[in-house]
């Protein structure tokens, strides 16, 4: 099947949607889909649902489709919660693996809410844990004989730079660590192999690249080998062997199911699971060849239009996720400039335009379309505007 696929996608007339690394697009069949799990499931069966309808089964059901995007066996990931959350479990279930060591590795290039919550999580032990936090570009120098994890962002969400996953695992194995990989930038963006890599956790959100739309579930990956022995310490009854036996107590469930925690969001997960038919009608190969050709063509077309403009993205396709981030004083302006005029991207503090590309449904046209639009705004300083200056919630 070639790219794009416009056809199953929403998108307002005239908008060039370059922001799916923040939130994806709807996709054509969600809205169908989730009316009739209201209306029919919700409505009808009402608590029967979670039987008849599988409403339990699709934590794990639907992280199995997810698996397949990330190179992951079957029965190895599972939905549920936020990213933020399942970055917590994974840390947490780390660390116990590593009961004498105290130091937790990431670099200063990760998403603040994974560092955030390693650090509750280090207030919470009040162990002697430690955070240490390496330039993205020489983490392998920071992990030593201490260091029980590593967590870090495969891409990172500002400038798109992408971690040699494989490496770094080896390197923090090497070194006796346990390595826990961010996917959230990765995820229906590049081509992932998470049993090559030997990881021993991944996580990742779905409304980002995978279209699942706002507050989709996240997904959690735990090696195989380790899945009966991992402590889930966020120990709901949904990760319990048997939920309803309602024993006093807390034995977890066997295997992945252990890293679910209370009710999933059904509709939520029901939006999710329309919107990966998408990823029926092409594979990851292609779209990630498709992407770095896009890419390409923009840093080409932006930085030959608008000398201003500085790339912050890697120039290699290889080592860049599926974003291009340029870097501009007036930046935050700029962007609401820019989302006026139909070309919608975000902007990243201190200064930084970030595009996201999805060959889903961007195109060379529309690439070259938000180029010319960029310049003009730029070269002809349409972002000096009170309406445009004034910050908004969010960014
Ligand atoms: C998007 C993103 C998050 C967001 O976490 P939520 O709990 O889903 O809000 C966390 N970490 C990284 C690396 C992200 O890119």
């Amino acid at each position: 099947m070639s790219l794009p696929r416009k056809d199953l996608f929403e998108m307002p007339e005239g908008l060039i949607y370059l922001d799916g690394n923040s939130l994806g697009p709807l996709p054509r069949s969600v809205a169908a889909r989730v009316a009739s799990a209201i209306t029919d499931e919700w409505g009808q069966q009402l608590i029967r649902g979670w039987n008849v309808s599988g409403w339990m089964a699709q934590p794990s059901r639907i992280g199995d489709r997810v698996g397949k995007l990330i190179g992951a066996p079957e029965g190895s990931v599972v939905m549920g919660d936020t990213l933020s959350i399942k970055v917590f479990q994974a840390l947490s279930a780390a660390l116990a693996m590593r009961p004498d060591r105290r130091v937790i590795v990431s670099d200063t290039g990760n998403f603040p809410s994974d560092i955030y919550m390693a650090e509750g999580l280090v207030a919470l032990k009040d162990a002697g844990y430690t955070l240490r936090l390496a330039p993205p570009e020489d983490v392998a120098d920071h992990i030593d004989e201490h260091v029980a994890a590593v967590m870090l962002t495969e891409v990172d969400y500002r400038t798109g730079r992408k971690h040699d996953m494989n490496a770094l695992t080896k390197a923090a194995q090497d070194a006796g660590a346990v390595m826990v990989w961010d996917l959230a930038h990765s995820a229906g963006a590049v081509e992932i192999d998470l049993a090559a890599s030997n990881a021993e956790f991944a996580v990742g959100c779905t409304y980002k690249y995978l279209n699942g739309g706002p507050g989709a579930p996240a997904f959690i990956y735990v090696r195989p080998d380790l899945a009966d022995d991992v402590q889930p310490a966020l120990s709901g009854w949904l990760g319990h062997d048997a939920p309803f036996a309602f024993e006093p107590s807390y034995r977890p469930a066997p295997g992945i199911e252990r890293m679910r925690v209370g009710t999933p969001p059904v509709l939520q997960m029901v939006a999710l699971d329309a919107a990966l038919d998408v990823w029926d009608t092409t594979t990851m190969a292609e779209v990630r060849a498709a992407s770095i050709a896009l890419c390409d063509l923009f840093i080409t077309e932006v930085e030959a239009r608008c000398p201003a403009l500085k790339l912050v993205s890697p120039r290699d396709g290889s080592v860049r996720g599926s974003q291009v981030s340029f870097a501009f004083q007036n930046g935050y302006a700029a962007m609401q400039a820019l989302i006026d005029k139909g070309v919608i991207g975000d902007f990243r503090a201190p200064d930084v335009m970030r595009f996201g590309f999805t060959p889903l449904y961007i195109d060379e046209g529309d690439v070259r379309a938000a180029a010319a639009i960029i310049e003009d705004v730029v070269t002809n300083d349409l972002w000096n505007r009170p309406e445009y200056l004034a910050p908004k919630r969010v960014t």
